[in-house]
C-alpha cells in the first residue's frame, strides 16, 4: 500500500461525504460497521447505474427477463444452497485486543492462497506458519487465537412466534437463489426458449468479519446477477461472450480499460467448470474483485430439485427431450461497481490557475444532467428567465440542478465535483440587454474542458444531447 493511492481513497470517501453521496451508516449513533447510506446525489448515481446495467441486461439482450423475488425465503433455501453449512470465512481474533481478523485475506496480503475448500486444520497450517508475518491491523500485535469457520448468513427471527424447534429464516447471503426458486414460474408463464437469461438486483446481507475499504466490502449491499440457462454441454461459447459482453459494458460506462482486468480462478468449488473475476484497480486496494462470471453447471437447479421435490427440468419443445439446464452466472456489488465509478471518475487537476476536484462521469450516470443558474440571484429578471429554461430543461432531461449559491466560479467547481457534464448561466446578454444579437442565447459551460460557448435557448436541448 503507498501513501498516494491511500490518500486518494480518503479523499473520495471525503468527497462523497461532503457532497452528499455517501455517509457512513447510522452516524449520529457513532455507525454501524459495515453499513452506508447513500445521500441525495448518491442515490441518483446509484440508479443511474441500475438503470443502465438492466437496459444493457434486459432491453439490449432477446431472451433475457427481469424478477424480483422477496427478500425472505424458505429455510430450506439455504440448506439446498450449501449456505448453512459452507458459507463461511476462517476468522480468528486478537489476543490483545480482542480485534477479528479474515485469515484468507491476511494471507492473501502476505503472498499466501488459501483455498475455499480447505478444512480449519488446513487453514490453521497455513497461518501457523505466516504468523510472524501477520499483525493486528489494530494494536499491531501478533498474537492471535487460532482460526475458527464463521458462518456469514444473518439471521431473522421473522414468523418465530414459538421460538423452539424452528429454523431460522435468513436474509439472503445472495441475489441470485430468488431466481432459481423462479426458474419453474417463468418457465411455466413465459414459455421462455432455452438458452435464455433471468435477472435480479436484490440485496444481500453477510456477517462479514472485517467490513472496510468504504463501499468494498459491507455487511448490507445490493447485488445485479444475470442467470443464463443453457442445455447441458452448449456453455462454452456462450460464457465466453458473457464475460467479453460484461467487460465491455464497464468500458462503456466510462471506465478506464487499463483499470479493468480480468482474472481466472485457479481453485474451483467442485460443481465449477470454470470461474472469472472482472478486477478493477480500486484506490488503496489495487486490483481486486469487482465482479464474478461464473460456470456453475446444473449445481443450483439440482440441489434445488432434490431438496424441494419440484421437478425443475426444462422439457425442450421441439425433442420433448428433459434435462437440467447449466448456468452461467455473473455476479455485482453494486456498492463495489458505485466505487470503481467514482474513483475512476475522480480527478484533481488545474484549471484557471486552480486546483480543482471534477467527477467526470459519464453524462447519463451524473447525479444531474445539467444545472441551470441566473448570473446573479437578486437581480428578478434573471431569475425569472433562468426558472424559464430550468423549466424547460427539466421536462427533457429529468434532474436538472438549481444553483444560484455563491458567486458563478464557486458554482462551477460545486458542479464540477458532483460530475454535472454542463452548467447553463443565464445573464443580462440573454436578456438582450447589452447586445441585442444575444438575445436568448446562454452561456453553457463543459465541465471536462472548461470551454464556455453561446448557445440558443431554442438549440439547447440539441446541443446538450
Ligand atoms: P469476496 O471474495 O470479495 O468476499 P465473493 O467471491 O464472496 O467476494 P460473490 O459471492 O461471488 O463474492 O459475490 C458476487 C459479487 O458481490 C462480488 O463480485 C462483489 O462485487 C459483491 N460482493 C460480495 N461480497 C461483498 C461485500 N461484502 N460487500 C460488497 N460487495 C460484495
Amino acid at each position: 500500500m503507498n501513501e498516494k493511492t491511500e490518500s486518494r481513497l480518503e479523499k473520495i470517501v471525503s468527497l462523497c461525504k461532503r457532497r452528499g453521496f455517501v455517509y457512513p451508516g447510522s452516524e449520529i449513533y457513532g455507525g454501524l460497521a459495515g453499513v452506508f447510506d447513500y445521500g441525495p446525489n448518491g442515490v441518483e448515481l446509484l440508479n443511474n447505474l441500475k438503470r443502465a446495467w438492466w437496459k444493457a441486461n434486459v432491453y439490449d439482450k432477446e431472451n433475457y427477463y427481469g424478477l424480483d423475488s422477496g427478500m425472505f425465503k424458505h429455510p430450506k433455501v439455504w440448506e439446498a444452497s450449501g449456505h448453512t453449512s459452507g458459507f463461511s470465512d476462517p476468522l480468528a481474533e486478537c489476543r490483545e485486543c480482542n480485534t477479528r481478523i479474515r485469515v484468507d485475506k491476511e494471507l492473501e496480503r502476505v503472498g499466501i492462497t488459501a483455498d475455499e475448500k480447505m478444512s480449519e486444520a488446513e487453514i490453521n497450517k497455513l497461518f501457523d506458519s505466516a504468523r510472524e508475518k501477520i499483525a493486528c491491523p489494530k494494536c499491531g500485535q501478533k498474537n492471535f487465537t487460532s482460526a475458527k469457520a464463521f458462518n456469514l448468513l444473518v439471521k431473522s427471527n421473522l414468523g418465530d412466534f414459538t421460538s423452539e424447534g424452528n429454523d431460522p429464516v435468513y436474509l439472503p447471503g445472495e441475489a441470485c437463489q430468488g431466481v432459481y426458486l423462479n426458474f419453474k414460474n417463468v418457465v411455466d408463464t413465459m414459455s421462455p426458449k432455452l438458452p435464455f437469461g433471468l435477472v435480479q438486483i436484490g440485496k444481500a446481507f453477510r456477517n462479514e468479519i472485517s467490513p472496510r475499504n468504504f463501499l468494498f466490502r459491507t455487511r448490507e449491499m445490493e447485488q445485479a446477477d444475470t442467470q443464463f440457462f443453457v442445455k447441458p454441454n452448449e456453455n462454452e461459447e456462450a460464457f465466453k461472450r458473457i464475460k467479453q459482453e460484461r467487460y465491455d459494458w464497464y468500458v462503456s460506462i466510462g471506465i478506464k480499460p487499463e483499470n479493468l482486468r480480468f482474472k481466472q480462478h485457479d481453485n474451483l468449488v467442485f460443481y465449477a467448470k470454470d470461474a472469472w473475476d472482472i478486477e478493477y484497480n480500486f484506490p488503496t486496494l489495487g486490483f481486486d474483485e469487482l465482479e464474478g462470471i461464473h460456470d456453475r453447471t446444473d449445481y443450483d437447479l439440482s440441489q434445488h430439485m432434490e431438496f424441494s421435490g419440484a421437478d425443475l427440468r426444462y422439457t425442450d419443445p421441439e425433442t420433448g427431450e428433459k434435462y437440467i439446464p447449466w448456468i452461467l452466472e455473473t455476479s455485482v456489488g453494486l456498492g463495489r461497481m458505485f466505487m470503481a465509478v467514482i474513483s475512476d471518475a475522480y480527478h484533481e487537476e488545474e484549471m484557471d490557475g486552480n486546483i480543482r476536484t471534477v467527477l467526470k462521469l459519464h453524462k447519463d450516470l451524473s447525479p444531474y444532467r445539467v444545472a441551470v443558474s441566473p448570473l446573479l440571484k437578486n437581480k428578478p429578471h434573471l431569475v425569472e428567465k433562468a426558472r424559464e429554461v430550468f423549466t424547460v430543461l427539466k421536462k427533457e432531461f429529468g434532474k436538472v440542478a438549481w444553483d444560484d449559491n455563491g458567486n458563478v466560479g464557486k458554482r462551477y467547481r460545486r458542479q464540477d465535483e458532483i460530475g454535472t457534464p454542463h452548467c447553463v448561466v443565464i445573464d443580462f446578454e440573454t436578456l438582450g440587454e447589452e447586445n441585442s444579437e444575444l438575445k436568448d442565447t446562454v452561456t453553457v459551460r463543459d465541465r471536462d474542458t472548461g470551454e464556455q460557448k453561446r448557445v440558443a435557448i431554442d438549440e439547447l436541448i440539441e446541443y446538450l444531447k
